[in-house]
C-alpha cells in the first residue's frame, strides 16, 4: 500500500462496521457512512431542534426548504457546475428518467442514440424505443458487454436529439474513464458512479443519478442538466413529467420524496467532508485494486470478461470455474461477515460493490478470503 493511500483510507472511513453490522457488498441500496445514519436517526425524532421529525416536516415549510437548498448546494459543489446548469431532485429512480427522456426531447420525427454497454443502457434504449425509433450507437451486447467503446467507436446519427451512455456499468463491472467525445447533447447515467471521481459534467447536457448507492436512500434521483437543454423539451407534457418544470419549482413541484432528498444532501455533504470526488477516487482505486489483484493472482481460478483497461472501481465482478463453487463462495463469505456478494441475476458469479462509503478493510478481508478459497477449492 502506498503511504498516501493508507493515510487517505484511515482519514476517510471507519475500518470496520460498528457492532452488529456486517460488510455489506450490496449493489444497491448499498452501504452508507455510519455518521450519516446516526445523524438521520437523530433527525427522525427532532430535526434541528424544531420539535418535528424529518419525515413529518411540511415540504412547504422553511426548514424543509433549507434542507432542500442545502442538498442542491452540496450536489452543485461536488459536481463543480456553474449557473448555466440546473441541479434538482425528481421522484423515482433511474428507470423513471429513462422513460422521461423520449417524452421530453423527442418529437414525432426525432431520434436519439444510445451507447449500449450494459443491461441498464439497454433498458434505457428499449424504454425509449417504445416511444420513438431510437438507435444503438455502439453495440456492446455483441461483445458480451466486455468493454466500453474506444475513442470515437460509436455512431452519431445526424440530428439526433441526444446521445445516452451509462458511465459505470454496475452489472458488468466496466466503466468509462472519460465521457465520450461527441457533438450531440450527451446524457450520462451516473447512478452507480456519481461523486466517485472527478467528472467533467460540463461535457454533458444532462447527468442523472438515482439514489441508492453513492447518494444513499432510493426514492429520488439527482439531475444535473444544462438549463437550455431541459428548457428545449416540448411544453406539451404534464408538468410532472417535464424536467424543466421540476427544476423551475426548486424540486418541489408536488410533494417530493423528502426523506430521500435529505439523504442525498447528507451524502453529498459527506462526500465533500472527506475530500470530495478527487480524494474519494484515490481511495476507490486502492480498494478496487485489492480485489481485482485477488482475481488476477488466482492463477485463473477467478475470471471475468471485463477488459482490464475499463474495469470498474466500484463493482468488482468475478466467478469461479463452476456455478456450484460460486454458491459455496457466497455462503462461506457470509460466515466471515461479508454479505451481498451474489452477482446480478443476469450476469451470475459474484459482485463486490464497493461504493464510496464501503470500508477499505472489507476489501482487504474479501481479497484474503478469495485467496484462501481458491487454495482450498482450486
Ligand atoms: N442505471 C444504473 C447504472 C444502475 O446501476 C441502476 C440500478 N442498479 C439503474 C440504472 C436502475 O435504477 P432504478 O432501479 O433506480 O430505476
Amino acid at each position: 500500500m502506498t503511504p498516501a493511500a493508507q493515510n487517505l483510507s484511515r482519514a476517510l472511513l471507519p475500518e470496520t462496521p460498528s457492532n452488529g453490522r456486517v460488510y455489506n457488498f450490496s449493489a444497491g441500496p448499498a452501504v452508507m457512512p455510519e455518521s450519516v445514519l446516526e445523524q438521520l436517526r437523530e433527525e427522525l425524532l427532532d430535526c434541528r431542534r424544531g420539535g418535528i421529525g424529518l419525515l413529518e416536516l411540511s415540504h412547504r415549510g422553511a426548514l424543509y426548504e433549507a434542507l432542500n437548498n442545502e442538498a442542491e448546494a452540496a450536489c452543485r459543489k461536488a459536481a463543480g457546475v456553474g449557473s448555466d446548469y440546473a441541479v434538482f431532485f425528481m421522484p423515482g429512480g433511474a428507470t423513471v428518467q429513462f422513460g422521461l427522456l423520449p417524452l421530453n426531447f423527442l418529437g414525432e420525427n426525432d431520434t436519439a442514440a444510445y451507447i449500449d454497454t450494459s443491461i441498464w443502457s439497454y433498458k434505457a434504449y428499449t424504454e425509449a424505443l417504445r416511444c420513438r425509433p431510437v438507435t444503438v450507437a455502439f453495440d456492446g451486447r455483441a461483445l458480451k458487454y466486455a468493454r466500453v467503446p474506444k475513442k470515437g467507436e460509436f455512431t452519431e446519427p445526424a440530428g439526433a436529439k441526444y446521445l445516452l451512455y451509462c458511465q459505470n456499468n454496475t452489472v458488468e463491472g466496466t466503466t468509462f474513464w472519460a465521457p465520450p467525445e461527441t457533438g450531440l447533447p450527451l446524457i450520462g447515467d451516473a447512478t452507480s458512479d456519481i461523486f466517485s471521481r472527478p467528472w467533467d459534467f460540463s461535457k454533458h447536457a444532462m447527468v442523472l443519478a438515482a439514489g441508492q448507492k453513492n447518494l444513499g436512500a432510493s426514492g429520488a434521483s439527482l439531475v444535473i442538466a444544462r438549463k437550455d437543454f431541459i428548457e428545449s423539451a416540448t411544453p406539451r407534457l404534464p408538468q410532472i413529467l417535464r424536467f424543466a418544470d421540476h427544476a423551475a419549482a426548486g424540486s418541489r413541484l408536488n410533494t417530493p420524496p423528502t426523506f430521500a432528498v435529505r439523504v442525498i444532501g447528507l451524502m453529498a455533504e459527506w462526500t465533500l467532508s472527506v475530500g470530495g470526488p478527487a480524494a474519494i477516487a484515490q481511495n476507490n482505486a486502492y480498494k478496487a485494486g485489492l480485489i481485482w489483484d485477488a482475481v488476477d493472482n488466482s492463477g485463473g481460478f477467478y475470471s471475468w470478461p471485463a477488459e482490464k483497461w475499463c474495469r470498474s472501481h466500484l463493482n468488482i465482478c468475478f466467478r469461479t470455474p463452476k456455478p456450484e463453487l460460486d454458491a459455496k463462495f457466497v455462503a462461506e463469505a457470509e460466515t466471515h461477515g461479508m454479505f451481498g456478494l451474489l452477482g446480478h441475476r443476469e450476469a451470475g458469479g459474484m459482485r463486490a460493490s464497493i461504493y464510496n462509503a464501503f470500508p477499505t478493510n472489507g476489501c482487504r478481508i474479501l481479497a484474503d478470503f478469495m485467496g484462501e478459497f481458491a487454495k482450498k477449492n482450486g
